[in-house]
């Protein structure tokens, strides 16, 4: 007869790799199971302390896309599914948040913040969207509200790591992003911070946050958790 508690642990251990998620080397007994990096991989990601300034917007950004650990974080939490990575994730945010003067630039706005939506077919075959999950974690933070159907993507964008020139990449995302119908009057006058995984050529981002301009927002910065 097998031992029930023999049975669960064999399952954790399905569930919770027993290797880290960066480095592959063995985590240290007892297994910190909301973390899945070894502390050395979880200590290389270094946080930020500062506000990016991006043409048009303000951009907060937890920590760097060159530091590989970070980019493993992202990479587990967009295409392999593993919820475990939000944990580390909310860490590294949790700690920006509190040396960076992020939360500061809306000390007299309650701003919503607003994923980067995905089209509507890559949601189905995906099934979620990482830059919810990291919107999520940053209300989670903060207490202010998410808005995750304010923007709608109208079309299917190449994948924009395909595109080298950034014009490229701005030509791609041009016209991406609609306000969702209904909703074109309740941006007027409010606060808003877009929400993505991550950031490199900036296109996405600055798509996103022209709409909500143009369509009358007072204030619109962008957060990602990782800058390139
Ligand atoms: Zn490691």
């Amino acid at each position: 007869m097998p031992n029930p508690t023999n049975i669960k642990e064999r399952l954790l251990d399905l569930v919770f790799p027993k290797l880290c998620l960066n480095c592959h080397r063995l985590l240290e007994e007892p297994i910190d199971k909301e973390n899945l990096l070894c502390g050395r991989c979880f200590g290389s990601i270094v946080v930020n302390r500062l506000i990016f300034p991006e043409p048009g917007f303000f951009l907060g950004s937890a920590t760097l896309y060159k530091i590989e650990a970070a980019r493993n974080l992202i990479h587990f939490l967009k295409y392999e599914d593993f919820p475990g990575v939000k944990h580390p994730i909310a860490k590294i945010i949790k700690a920006y948040l509190r040396k960076s003067a992020f939360i500061d630039l809306f000390r007299n706005a309650k701003p919503e913040i607003v994923p980067v939506p995905l089209y509507f077919l890559k949601s189905i075959n995906r099934g979620f969207n990482q830059a919810e999950d990291i919107a999520e974690v940053l209300a989670g933070e903060t207490g202010w509200p998410t808005r995750n159907r304010l923007l709608r993507r109208i079309r299917n964008t190449r994948s924009q790591a395909k595109l080298e020139q950034k014009s490229e990449r701005l030509e791609n995302m041009a016209g991406a992003f609609i306000l969702k119908s209904g909703l074109e009057e309740y941006v007027v006058g409010k606060s808003f911070i877009v929400v993505d995984d991550v950031y490199t050529s900036g296109a996405t981002m600055s798509e996103a946050i022209k709409v909500l301009k143009s369509g009358g927002a007072k204030s619109v910065a962008g957060f990602v958790f990782a800058k390139g």
